[in-house]
């Protein structure tokens, strides 16, 4: 089969290393030899996430530590900021996790701000908030920092952030925003293959998940706490990607961090260029635009260029790129482009060579 190359907001391509890594000899989690894997990267995850907190490895995709997070932290009413498909969803895992939550909605398209937030936790009736950093499904990138500072008013609010398609890419100062929990799946900005979540959790939200008596099994984040101790996960972790993930951590920091945020920032411009060229508006409201993807209008915002997205897609995979056709209710009226992972201005410009020929033939 032709190597369909993926610019899609997840998964997203990984590279030959990556997979030479991911497909090193098994060795047993028990082992000396997994204690080694995980004690090295440790220090490589903590200065990623700028924290002295211990990170945890779950053998899960995002949404498992999503669940977990609510089950864990959430003991009188959650407000779950909402305002695209993967935001709106936490609110349906709380109230499936049988929490009293309540939805802070707003319009897709527009961040969750702090003013918001802060409007909600004054009524006292919250003890835990969650908030998707980078809202994958509208290309929204909420202010993060503005509302973590709101985190000094409630110090009693835990503060669960889905970093999913951003860690890594930006900057994310975990002890320094004061935030609870923090977590992402690897197959988004990483690189790596689905199916592994990295998590951070403050001191605050393991005293209170110690204390919530129904918080479950398998993501009983105590056990991650005792286990990460001893350099180990509570069960068989996948370890395939843990070797995956040590390799892509060296590369992180071959290249440097900043050079990382640089090139992600540098490529996601490309890609507005790109998207302005063909006279097409771009979806999330102005000023909190994503930079690891592109959530671009084709008919969902007033004026702009409208195409037959469908035929787009299919022109462009023809030549050996997959770009994605919008999700959920703005499937259509939008598209994505993602830049996330490994890309650089060279293979940006391929994507984008196959994509004016595709709008060359529309
Ligand atoms: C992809 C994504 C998820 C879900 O991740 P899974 O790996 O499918 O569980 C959650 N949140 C955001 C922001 C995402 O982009």
């Amino acid at each position: 089969m032709a190597h369909l190359k993926l610019h899609i907001p997840g998964p997203v391509e990984v590279s030959e290393k990556t997979f030479k890594a991911f497909c090193s000899p098994m060795i047993g989690h028990r082992g000396q030899g997994f204690k080694d894997l995980y004690a090295k990267i440790q220090p490589q995850l903590q200065q990623l996430l700028y924290t002295k907190q211990l990170v945890y490895l779950s053998t899960s995709s995002a949404w498992g530590v999503m669940e977990g997070a609510i089950r864990n932290v959430v003991q009188k009413k959650v407000l779950n900021c909402m305002c695209g498909a993967f935001s709106d969803k936490w609110f349906d895992v709380s109230k499936k996790c049988g929490k009293q939550a309540e939805a802070l909605q707003v319009d897709w398209g527009s961040p969750i701000r702090a003013e918001q937030v802060d409007a909600k936790l004054a009524t006292g009736q919250f003890d835990a908030l969650t908030l998707i950093h980078n809202e994958t499904s509208t290309g929204v990138m909420s202010p993060l920092v503005e509302i973590a500072a709101l985190k000094k008013k409630y110090p009693d609010v835990t503060f669960i952030v889905d970093a999913v398609s951003s860690m890594s890419a930006v900057p994310i100062k975990f002890d320094e925003l004061g935030i609870d929990v923090l977590l992402a799946g690897t197959q988004k900005a990483f690189a790596l293959p689905p199916g592994t979540a990295v998590f951070v959790c403050s001191p605050a939200a393991l005293a209170k998940a110690a204390l919530a008596k129904d918080r479950g099994y398998y993501f009983d984040f105590v056990e991650f706490q005792k286990n990460a101790e001893q350099s180990m996960t509570p069960s068989t972790p996948s370890i395939g990607h843990i070797f995956a993930l040590s390799s892509k951590l060296d590369d992180f920091f071959a290249e440097g961090l900043e050079n990382r945020y640089a090139r992600h920032k540098k490529t996601n411009q490309l890609t507005r260029d790109w998207a302005a060229k063909h006279g097409f508006n771009l979806f999330p409201e102005k000023g909190f635009e994503s930079i690891t993807l592109t959530c671009i209008s084709n008919g969902a915002r007033p004026g702009g260029r409208t195409v037959d997205v469908a035929k787009l897609q299919k022109l462009t995979k023809d030549q050996g790129f997959l770009i994605d056709g919008g999700y959920g209710k703005i499937k259509g009226t939008t598209f994505r482009i993602s830049n996330m992972g490994d890309e650089t201005e060279a293979t940006m410009n391929q994507l984008f060579a196959a994509l004016d020929k595709s709008m060359a033939q529309l």
